[in-house]
């Protein structure tokens, strides 16, 4: 008999357990992204290209270059950006066709516009020799035409730009790209392909020492910063540049969430390394959703185990910061094989992040072995636990 009731018990324990439903997944846990470059050229097919093949192989969320270096339509007496407005607008149909999520990417301390340059030149950043970045070519770009983000108005222009976007009704969000200083120092595996010697800081890359800076760090400890004999050794000046640019960022993406949007950025690789090469200390951006370090690891002459070791380091900076943020790992496609994406993919999450993100879906398109595509779609499924059949079934 007690062999009886002890057989009854497993038997409803079991069909308990089968029954339960699973608890409610978090929908941003184990979501895959892609940033693609937007172009108002490109064809009706292209678009659907794109947007179908991310589909298929389950990528949810398209973030999308909405405003790059090149303005290809720009209003130039209110400055509203008519290219980056009609790009997205283009975009919301095939987006909606494939049930992708879509995020409109712009660039941000990084402006390029003519018109803004011609009207405001007094708003771009100045290196520690005096010199602006639109008299020079820094690393011989011309997109490299960085603002200051200390001046009001250049944080009021950028919230303008990204409330207009922020506005559009099929939108999710808008996510800020380039928003940092230009590199002091550029990741260490770009050295030689750009002709740069960087053993520490040389003041011609060193930004921003222009009058408004000058004079609001002189305001609040006494000392112009183009006195400092050695400027990355001032404490004060590096936590003084530290904070202006997370002080943009928290603005900006206030702007974003204000418009019921959420706000994101594509920030560099680790925490201490972006505050080292390009100021950012993006832990500290405040009202911001995600961030997307772009863990592009061969650029820094990193082997693959760093990938991990700097999506950990991510995660734990935003936990000190007490930032509500999340973290999503971005990687180059370039540095993913496609017999290994879903090692990559597994590495990140179980250190912490909560999703994928690829660099870039014209990466992918473009991968020479042809597999990319296809190779994704089986990673993805595994990835989001979609190849085991359930209790239910
Ligand atoms: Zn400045």
């Amino acid at each position: 008999m007690k062999k009886i009731y002890y057989f009854l018990a497993c038997m409803l324990l079991l069909a308990t357990s089968c029954a339960t439903k699973p608890e409610a997944k978090d929908p941003a846990q184990d979501k895959v992204w892609a940033w693609m470059s937007g172009k108002l050229s490109m064809e009706d097919e292209k678009w659907d290209h794109y947007f179908s093949k991310a589909a298929q192989s389950g990528i949810d969320a398209i973030i999308l270059e909405c405003h790059s270096g090149y303005p290809e339509i720009l209003d130039s007496t209110t400055f509203v950006d008519s290219a980056a407005i009609k790009i997205i607008k283009k975009a919301i149909p095939f987006a909606q066709k494939y049930g992708i999520e879509l995020h409109a990417w712009m660039w941000t301390s990084n402006r390029c516009e003519m018109t803004l340059r011609k009207a405001h030149p007094d708003w771009y950043q100045v290196n520690a020799k005096g010199e602006s970045c639109l008299d020079i070519k820094l690393y011989n770009r011309e997109h490299y035409r960085w603002l200051c983000p200390t001046r009001p108005e250049v944080i009021e222009y950028l919230k303008d730009r990204a409330a207009e976007l922020a506005s559009i009704d099929g939108l999710a969000g808008v996510h800020l790209d380039f928003i940092r200083y230009p590199d002091v120092i550029l990741p260490y595996g770009l050295h030689k392909s750009r002709g740069v010697v960087q053993d520490k800081v040389y003041p011609q890359w060193d930004f921003c020492y222009c009058d408004s800076c000058r004079a609001a760090f002189k305001k609040l400890y006494g000392t112009d910063p183009m006195d400092l004999q050695d400027p990355t050794a001032n404490a004060q000046w590096m936590q003084y540049r530290w904070d202006a640019l997370a002080h943009l960022a928290s603005e900006v993406c206030a702007e974003i969430k204000a418009h019921g949007k959420i706000a994101s950025a594509a920030v560099f690789a680790s925490p201490e390394e972006s505050k080292k090469l390009v100021r950012q200390d993006w832990a500290n951006f405040k009202n911001i959703d995600i961030v997307f370090p772009m863990i592009y690891h061969k650029f820094y002459d990193w082997g693959d185990e760093m990938v991990s070791t700097a999506t950990r380091e991510g995660v734990e900076a935003l936990k000190e910061a007490g930032s509500p943020a999340y973290l999503c790992s971005g990687m180059f496609v370039g540095h993913v094989p496609s017999d290994r994406i879903l090692e990559f993919m597994d590495s990140t999450r179980n250190a912490g992040s909560k999703g994928f993100c690829f660099f870039s879906l014209e990466g992918i398109d473009r991968a020479k072995d042809g597999q990319y595509w296809d190779s994704l779609a089986k990673a993805v499924k595994i990835y989001k636990g979609l190849d085991k059949e359930d209790c239910d079934k």
